[in-house]
This record gives structure tokens, sequence and C-alpha cells, in this order.
């Protein structure tokens, strides 16, 4: 983060970055990096506990440039990247520290990771069993289409990340359970069923992070969107976090140039490209390069949006938020969205309970200016579609939750707010009951149907 380590960068003359070779670094190279020698012995023992049984994958740029090594381990990207004993169960840290010490051999250390990670709710909100389209009879196993007008496509060369973030709802992806992953080498299926779904207006691409892809394999996926029997599919979004960990991808990256390319020519021929980029606090976005990147992809007609869940240890901080949104407004960026983090994974160590990280929502966008005014939420993608906290209110002496749906598994229920009782400890919307003395939810009913359909799986 000093500017003393940027170097120029030849083609242009601007000082970058001094990374330009991508150097990954996971759970068998621990004692490879070199800053991580700083922390005492046992520091370093505990994050090989975790780390043998949560994702860890993190590379030369965010621990040279993004992280602040005399802020260990309050650092916020540290705590983005970096294992912690609290991400654990103590029981199944424990257990996974013995196993260590003894010498026990991989096999074993495997067997207990995963029945450690079976504990961790790998699949909220049903997505692997409800969402999965269908073409000719066969279920389409890289596509969700949850919301009539979306589909999410998971490009099979785009199932990693350049890092990988501590609290990622799709980490049991990355911990090697085949069962687990999206996957789909198929663009012509892709395409096929595209053709099909005129109500689709949306592709949203995303992974793992669909930036780790080649320019060639993004071109294979997004150029055929230009014909016109698929021109009702109007934007493209790509999600990614490519712009905090590895923006070499649209700088210096040797298909880089391609890359933006293949950007221009799909705004040029009439489509929204929407890069939808995660950050989780301001600091991912103070380094020259990111800032270069930034401008690149905006200069091809792309438009930058930005999300991120809100988490324990890295941005519960009104203050945190309202800095990144006006970060983002000032690099020509628009806040889109602020998540609630799902229940799973080490979600006991970033969980937040809904009534504070809605105060920490109003408390941020009130010190912002319109523009950044953009960012809705806090939002929790739950079974039942998107469900945003708009307000604590009391009515007649009781205390509710104002809850409403941005997306809903039947279109119908978007934008109807409803009611359910405070909790100050409710950290998810399943903590959540109805309140003023209502039995059930408006749409409890139906979406009770819908989940008994399993297996048929489709709605639209
Ligand atoms: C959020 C989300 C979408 C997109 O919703 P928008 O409100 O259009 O941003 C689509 N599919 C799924 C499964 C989602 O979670």
């Amino acid at each position: 983060m000093s500017s003393s380590s940027m170097i120029p960068v030849a083609n242009t003359g601007a000082p970058y970055s001094e990374t330009t070779r991508f150097q990954v670094y996971t759970h068998r190279h621990l004692d490879k990096i070199k800053p991580l020698q700083k922390l005492t012995p046992e520091q370093r023992f505990e994050m090989e506990v975790v780390s043998n049984v949560l994702p860890f994958r993190v590379n030369d740029y965010v621990i040279n440039e993004l992280i602040d090594w005399n802020n260990i381990p309050d650092d916020p990207v540290f705590q983005l990247t970096f294992p912690q004993r609290g991400m654990l169960d103590p029981k199944d840290f424990d257990r996974m520290a013995e196993l260590l010490k003894s010498g026990a051999d991989r096999k074993q250390v495997n067997a207990l990771a995963k029945e450690i990670q079976a504990g961790l709710n790998p699949h909220p909100a049903g997505q692997q069993e409800m969402n999965v389209p269908m073409l000719n009879g066969r279920p389409l196993e890289g596509m969700q289409h949850k919301y009539r007008e979306t589909v999410l496509f998971f490009p099979s060369q785009g199932q990693v990340c350049h890092s990988y973030c501590t609290f990622c709802f799709r980490w049991a992806q990355f911990v090697g359970d085949k069962d687990l992953r999206f996957a789909s080498n198929e663009a012509d299926l892709l395409h096929a069923y595209l053709a099909e779904h005129k109500e689709v207006s949306d592709l949203l691409l995303t992974g793992g992070d669909p930036m780790v892809m080649k320019t060639r394999h993004l071109v294979n996926y997004l150029e055929p969107l230009l014909k016109p029997e698929l021109e009702h599919v109007q934007t493209i979004r790509i999600g990614t976090k490519s712009l905090t960990f590895w923006p070499q991808r649209f700088v210096t990256d040797d298909d880089a140039d391609e890359l933006l390319a293949l950007f221009e020519k799909l705004v040029k021929g009439g489509k929204h490209l929407a890069f939808m980029a995660h950050f989780n606090h301001w600091q991912e976005m103070e380094t020259p390069i990111v800032r270069e990147a930034i401008r690149r992809i905006r200069a091809t007609g792309a438009i930058i949006r930005c999300q991120a869940p809100l988490v324990q240890h890295i941005n519960d901080d009104p203050k945190v938020w309202e800095r990144m949104w006006r970060t983002q407004v000032k690099l020509g960026m628009v806040p889109y969205y602020m998540f609630v983090e799902r229940d799973t994974g080490a979600k006991r160590y970033f969980e937040v309970p809904l009534a504070k990280t809605y105060e920490i929502y109003r408390q941020a966008i009130q010190h912002v200016s319109g523009l950044a005014r953009t960012a809705r939420g806090p939002s929790m993608s739950a079974g039942p579609g998107k469900v945003e906290i708009q307000g604590i209110t009391e009515f007649n002496g009781e205390k509710a939750f104002i809850l409403r749906f941005i997306q809903g598994r039947n279109a119908d229920w978007v934008q109807r707010p409803f009611f359910a009782k405070y909790d100050p400890e409710a950290t998810w919307f399943d903590d959540l009951v109805p309140a003023f003395g209502q039995e059930k939810f408006f749409f409890s009913d139906e979406y009770e149907a819908m989940s008994q359909e399993r297996g048929a799986d489709v709605i639209y």
C-alpha cells in the first residue's frame, strides 16, 4: 500500500503495482507467506486448523498491496481472506487441532473436514434443489432460474476465484466435493435455453468468479448474445470480486485488451453490460491499479454496480459503508446492494443481528448524497426471494420489522410490505415470525406448495 512499492508499468508509464505475476497460496502454502512469519507459531497453527475445513486461497497482490500488516489481525482485508480461529465451533476446532497434532494422514484429516463441513449448512436457501432449469426434459446443471427475468449461469471455467472470501456463501463448492458444485461447459445449451425463454431480460454470469476465465472463453459465452434470436437478453451482468483480488485482469494481463474489446463490442451491439463488483471495504479501492482497472472498464461503456454483504470483523460499521459508497460514486460506480450474510459456513464468526445491520444501513445512507442512496438493502436472499428490511416500527405497543420482497419466487409478491415480530437477536429470515397476531406470512402457503414440488423444479 505504500507509494514506494509502486513501480511503473512499461506500456503506459503510470505507477500501477509491483505485482504482475499471479502467484496463489492455499492451505498447503501457509508457511510460504512471508508476512505471516510475524505471527506467533500458535497463531499460524490456528490458521492451519481452520484452513483444513474452510476454503483458503490468497494471492500476492492481496498480501503485498491490500493488507496492512501493521494492523493484524484487525485489518479488514486480512479478515476477508485469512482463516481465523473463531470461524469454527470450539469443539470442531479442538478436534481438528488434535488430529493435526497427532500426525494424522491426509485421508483422516479430509474425513474429519468433511464431517465438520456437513454441519455448516453447505447449501443455504435451497439453491441446489429448487432453481434448476430444464431444456428438452433435461436439467441444465450450470444454471439457475429463480426469478422470471433473470437467469444465473455458472460457467465451468469460472468456478474458482483469484482469492477466497472467508465468509463466502459458495464456500462448499471450493472444498472439493463435486456433488456440491454447479458447473457447465455448455455454452450452446445456455444459448438454446435463452432462445426459448423470451421472458428473460437479464443474464447473470457468476461463479466462483467468471473473471478468472481467459477472454476466449468469455467470448464463447457472451458474443453469441448479440444474435437476433437473443435480442431479448438486454442486460449481461458479471458478478465478480476481481477488482479487489486481481485488477491486473483489466490492465496488465496478456488478454486484458481483448477482454475490454469484448466489453466494448457488447455495449456497441446494444447490450447493457453491468459489471457487478463485490467490494466489502473502501480499502479495496485505494491502489492505483484498481483505479486504472475501473477507469478502463468504464471506458468500454460498461456500468459498474457494487454489492456486498455486511459482516462482523470487516464492515459492521456505518462509517465504513459511508466511505465505501462515497468512494464508489467518486470513481463513477453505482452502489447497488447491501446483503445480509447468509446462514452458512463460518456464520458464527460473521453474523450480525438484523436489527443492527439495519441500523448500520440507515446511519450510512443518511450521511451520503442521493447518488449513493441507490444502495438497496439490507437484503436477505432467502428461499422465497430477496427480502429487504425496510424499517423497524411500533404499532399498538408491538415492535416489528417492516419487510418487502425485492425479488420473489412469485413475481406478484414483489414490493408487498409485510411485518415480522421484532427480535433483537434474529440474524436471518428463518428466525422471523409474523407480527401483529398473524399466523402466517402472506406468501407462506404458496411457498410451501412450491417447495413440495422439488424435482419438478420448473416454475416458469
Ligand atoms: C439477486 C438475484 C437475482 C437478481 O435480482 P435483481 O433484483 O434483479 O438484482 C437473480 N437471481 C438470483 C437467484 C438472485 O439471488
